[in-house]
């Protein structure tokens, strides 16, 4: 991460530089990339996004291969692997348990967190508590930018008519909480190929000082077969449909989805695609909590695009790629040459998953072809924003006893890929808490 993201989220720029590599030791690695990364790292400095930073973690204009939570033989590292450096006799950890409620002491002048209820994997209810003795003990929530503010709402912690609404007995009202949500929309063009190509996923970035970053990926379709059951991150089976507004979610959409993903262009998942996420969207939306049962999704809208500066960032990005497109690296590899721009915008469009009704005859209009085509990259964050709902301690402001440390406190996602710092965060704050209510025998 740069230094001035650190700097605006103000934490201690030694402490963030420590705990990085803690995590970097653990999990991260150094990919080997094949061609299709190559093609894009040179394909990247020869439409001028320069200069080639080489292999590293920082994040820096340019063009960059970063690190990966893939091993060389295909294993995925993930958050759990970290609990190895835990010490098992202080830790307990419950799989498939879920957490309906935080449980509030309401007698003291400021309510204080002092449990939770929650379902075990035979679900069994549980109601655990604190130890009262510990003045320092608290609750943490670590459930991410959909979960988190839809554990403080069914707790009673949230706007004054979402409480309402729902029957919930108030603890503490904060307009704030689930909303200024944001995702950062991706779009992609697919390039064919003139053979199959090995599948990869993102390793190569293109960090543009315009706002955009380039990525790419490869090696989805290779038969007939998987390129009709499976698009890799663009399926629609892994929350690539939810681009539109929940309201707009019609059963005439899902078939006409349907219908379109029976026609979709075989020859665009030959090859792979090159990809454009636009950095920190200023569009913004909202969460919305559907019944008290935590087990039922909220609604998020994201409104993507509503900001014009994030439709500006995107035709930029949509540009950078084709410029990447022709370059001699990535005409080497694809077939490029046969089709002109226009046929390959058309192709993208054609074999995009989400719901957006979709115009194929206007790809002159990138504009258009953004708004059509913009899909997840899963980096969706907010809901419990720094400033909002937590202060920079993550403490949430009004209750004691509580804070929430994940997605849903960024203001903005971090890095061209949040899970490392969102890793960081953890480590960070752990060591944090740790000199807070150790001093110096926390030893760190
Ligand atoms: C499909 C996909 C692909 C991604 N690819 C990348 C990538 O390549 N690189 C990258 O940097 N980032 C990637 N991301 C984004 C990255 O995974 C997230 O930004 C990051 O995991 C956010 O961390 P978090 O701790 O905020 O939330 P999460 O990782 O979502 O963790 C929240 C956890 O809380 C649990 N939870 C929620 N509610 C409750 C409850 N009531 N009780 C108990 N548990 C609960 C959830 O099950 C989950 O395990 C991807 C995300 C997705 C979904």
């Amino acid at each position: 991460m740069g230094p001035r993201y650190v700097r605006e989220v103000g934490w201690d720029g030694k402490l963030v530089n420590e705990s990085y590599p803690w995590i970097e030791r653990r999990i991260v690695h150094w990919p080997k990339i094949g061609p299709w990364q190559d093609a894009l790292r040179k394909g990247l400095l020869q439409a001028g996004v320069s200069p080639f930073n080489g292999y590293t973690f920082d994040h820096l204009y340019g063009t960059k291969v970063g690190g990966t939570i893939f091993d060389e033989s295909g294993y995925r590292s993930t958050a759990a692997d970290l609990l190895q450096a835990s010490n098992p006799r202080k830790l307990r950890v419950l799989l498939h348990a879920t957490v309906q409620k935080i449980l509030f002491n309401t007698q003291g002048q400021k309510p204080k967190a002092i449990g939770v209820q929650f379902k075990d994997e035979l679900g069994n209810q549980h109601e655990v508590y604190l130890n009262q003795k510990t003045a320092a003990s608290e609750i943490i929530v670590t459930s991410g930018a959909i979960g988190s503010p839809q554990l403080l709402i069914l707790s009673g912690i949230g706007p004054k008519e979402d409480l309402e609404r729902l029957g919930i007995k108030p603890i503490l009202q904060n307009q704030h909480v689930g909303k200024q949500m944001s995702d950062n929309p991706m779009n992609s063009i697919f390039v064919p190929t003139k053979k199959p190509v090995k599948q990869s996923l993102i390793e190569t970035v293109g960090i543009t000082k315009a706002g955009s970053f380039i990525e790419a990926s490869s090696g989805f379709g290779q038969s007939s077969d998987s390129i009709h059951c499976h698009h890799g991150i663009m399926s629609a089976e892994i929350g690539q449909l939810s681009t539109i507004p929940p309201k707009q979610r019609s059963l005439e959409l899902a078939r006409s989805f349907a219908q379109t993903k029976r026609a979709i262009p075989v020859e665009a998942f030959r090859g792979g695609f090159i990809l454009e996420k636009v950095e920190g969207p200023l569009s913004k939306g909202q969460l919305t909590i559907l019944n008290t049962d935590i087990e039922t999704t909220p609604n998020v809208t994201f409104n993507y695009f509503s900001h014009p500066q994030d439709l500006r960032r995107c035709v930029f990005g949509i540009r950078t790629i084709e410029q990447i497109l022709h370059t001699k690296s990535f005409a080497d590899l694809s077939n490029i040459h046969n089709y002109s721009n226009d046929e390959v915008l058309r192709m993208s469009v054609q074999a995009n998953v989400n719901f957006i009704p979709k115009h194929t005859n206007d790809t002159k209009n990138v504009e258009q072809f953004c708004r059509d085509t913009v899909i997840t990259i899963w980096h969706y964050h907010g809901g419990c924003h720094v400033g909002k709902v937590v202060d920079r301690d993550y403490r949430v402001f009004g209750v004691d006893g509580l804070r929430v440390i994940d997605g849903s406190t960024l203001l903005k996602s971090p890095g061209t890929n949040p899970q490392a710092t969102v890793m960081m965060m953890g480590r960070y704050m752990g060591v944090k808490i740790l000199r807070e209510r150790l001093g110096r025998a926390a030893g760190m």
